[in-house]
C-alpha cells in the first residue's frame, strides 16, 4: 500500500470526524511554496496552512531562528517572568501597527480565537459594558469561553459576569445581502440598521465594542463597501465603542498591507493577530491602545503558553523576511497577476461567477452557470480534485475557492497554479 494510504488509513482510526478535512493528501514536508506527501509527490500550496504561512515553508531563516532559540529555552511562562523574544515581538508589531495603536501594549495567546476572546475580555473589562456588535458571515473561532467554566478565582471573572458573550449580529454588506442595489448603499444600510437596533434592542450604554473582519475571511473572502469600515468607525466615536479588528487572516501582509484596515486609513482600537505571526508555530496576540491596556488589571488575563519563546522568534523571523523581501509590495503584484488571469478565464467560464478580494487573499467564486447561485453541491468536489491535481487549495463562503498562497509565490508558481485549477474548471461539468 502506498504510505499516504496507509497514513489516511490510521488517521481515520484514531482521528474524530469533527476535524473536517478538505482533502486526503498527506503532508510530510514543506519547502518555499511546495508541500511533498508521504510517498514524495509534490503539491504547490495555495492554501499556506489556512493564510497562515507568509514566508512559506521551512524558510532558511525561519528555521535557523527556531533552531537557535530550541538550544536555548523553549518556555518559562510569562507569568514566572520575563522572556526578550515576547517582549521584542510585541514591539515589532506595535512599530508596525496603525494609528494610535503606535505606542499601544499587548499579550501574546496561542491561537487566533484565544486572542479573539482576550480582545472580548479586554473590552469589557475596561469598558464595563457586556455587549459586543459583529457581523453575520464572520468567522472569529471556535472556543466555547474557556472562562465560563472556571471557578478557581474570582479574580478571573471580575467584571465578566454573565460570562456568555452578549453578541448582537447584524448583517454584513456583501453582494448576496437581500438588500441594496450598489455595495455603498449595502454599506450605508448596514449602518443604518446598527443605529436602529440601537434605538429599539442595544442600550449603547451597554455596548463594549464592534468586532469586525476588515475583510470576512472564512465567510468568502468579501471586500467592504468604501465608506463601511470608515462609517463602523464614526459609529465607535459618537458612541464609545472600541472598534475591534479581527486580523488574524488579513494581518502581516496578506492583503499587501501590514493590516487590511490600512486600506480605508481606518484605525482600530484594538487589533487581533494570529496565523501568520508566529510563522507556522502557534501564536495569537492582542493589541490595544496604551490606555485601554493599562486599565486592564494584573490577573485579568493569562495563558501557560502564550508567547512562547519559539513561536515568537518564528514569528520575528517572518516579519523580519516580509520586510527585507518586500513581500507586501510581491503580495500586491502577485494579488493582481492572479486576479486578473481568473478574470480572463472568467469571460470564458460560466462556471466562475466572481473574482474578489485584495494582495494573496483571493475568492474566485463559482456558481451553477444556470442559475447564477453559488455551486454549494460541488465545491467540495472541485476542491479535492484541484488538490489531487497538485495545487493545495481551500474553500470559504458557500462555494468560492479560497487563494492564499504564501507571499512568496513567484510569477512562475502563479502561472503554475492558475493552469492546473483552470484545466479542473474546464472540464468540470454542472449537470
Ligand atoms: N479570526 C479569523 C478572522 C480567522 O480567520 C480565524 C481562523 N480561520 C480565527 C479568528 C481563529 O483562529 P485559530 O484557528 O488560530 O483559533
Amino acid at each position: 500500500m502506498e504510505l499516504s494510504q496507509a497514513l489516511l488509513a490510521r488517521y481515520k482510526d484514531v482521528v474524530a470526524p469533527a476535524i473536517y478535512r478538505y482533502t486526503d493528501l498527506t503532508f510530510v514536508r514543506g519547502e518555499g511554496a511546495y508541500l511533498y506527501d508521504a510517498d514524495g509527490r509534490r503539491y504547490l500550496d495555495f492554501s499556506a496552512g489556512i493564510a497562515t504561512m507568509a514566508v512559506g515553508h521551512q524558510h532558511p531563516r525561519v528555521v535557523e531562528a527556531v533552531i537557535q532559540q530550541a538550544q536555548r529555552l523553549f518556555h518559562a511562562a510569562a507569568h514566572i517572568g520575563v522572556m526578550e523574544p515576547y517582549v521584542a515581538l510585541l514591539e515589532k508589531v506595535r512599530s508596525l501597527a496603525p494609528g494610535r495603536l503606535k505606542d499601544g501594549k499587548g499579550v501574546l495567546l496561542n491561537s487566533g480565537s484565544e486572542a479573539v476572546e482576550a480582545a472580548l475580555k479586554l473590552a469589557r473589562y475596561v469598558t464595563g459594558r457586556p455587549l459586543i456588535i459583529a457581523f453575520q458571515h464572520a468567522f472569529h473561532g471556535r472556543p466555547m469561553g474557556a472562562l465560563a467554566a472556571t471557578a478557581s478565582n474570582p479574580l478571573f471573572r471580575r467584571r465578566l459576569s454573565g460570562l456568555a458573550v452578549g453578541v448582537y449580529h447584524v448583517p454584513y454588506p456583501t453582494p448576496r445581502a437581500p438588500f441594496g442595489r450598489s455595495p455603498e448603499e449595502r454599506g450605508r444600510i448596514v449602518l443604518e440598521l446598527i443605529e436602529e437596533a440601537l434605538r429599539t434592542v442595544l442600550p449603547p450604554e451597554d455596548v463594549a465594542g464592534i468586532l469586525v473582519e476588515p475583510i470576512l475571511g472564512e465567510g468568502g473572502y468579501f471586500v467592504p463597501p468604501p465608506g463601511f469600515l470608515e462609517g463602523l468607525r464614526a459609529l465607535c466615536d459618537r458612541y464609545g465603542f472600541l472598534f475591534i479588528a479581527d486580523e488574524v487572516q488579513t494581518g502581516l501582509g496578506r492583503t499587501g498591507r501590514w493590516f487590511a484596515v490600512e486600506h480605508w486609513g481606518v484605525g482600530p482600537d484594538i487589533l487581533i493577530l494570529g496565523k501568520a505571526l508566529g510563522g507556522g508555530l502557534p501564536l495569537g496576540a492582542v493589541l490595544a491602545r496604551r490606555e485601554l491596556a493599562d486599565a486592564w488589571d494584573p490577573g485579568a488575563h493569562g495563558s501557560t503558553f502564550g508567547g512562547n519563546p519559539l513561536a515568537c522568534q518564528a514569528g520575528l523571523a517572518t516579519i523580519a523576511i516580509i520586510e527585507e523581501e518586500g513581500l507586501l509590495e510581491r503580495a500586491r503584484q502577485i494579488g493582481a497577476y492572479l486576479r486578473e488571469r481568473f478574470e480572463e478565464a472568467r469571460s470564458s467560464m460560466p462556471l466562475i461567477g466572481d473574482v474578489r478580494g485584495l494582495g494573496l487573499m483571493l475568492g474566485v467564486e463559482l456558481v451553477e452557470p444556470d442559475t447564477g447561485r453559488p455551486a454549494a453541491a460541488h465545491i467540495g468536489e472541485i476542491v479535492r480534485a484541484i488538490s489531487r491535481a497538485g495545487v493545495v487549495i481551500t474553500k470559504c463562503g458557500e462555494a468560492t475557492l479560497r487563494v492564499a498562497p504564501p507571499l512568496i509565490l513567484t510569477r512562475e508558481q502563479a502561472d503554475e497554479g492558475v493552469e492546473i485549477i483552470l484545466n479542473i474548471l474546464r472540464g468540470w461539468r454542472i449537470r
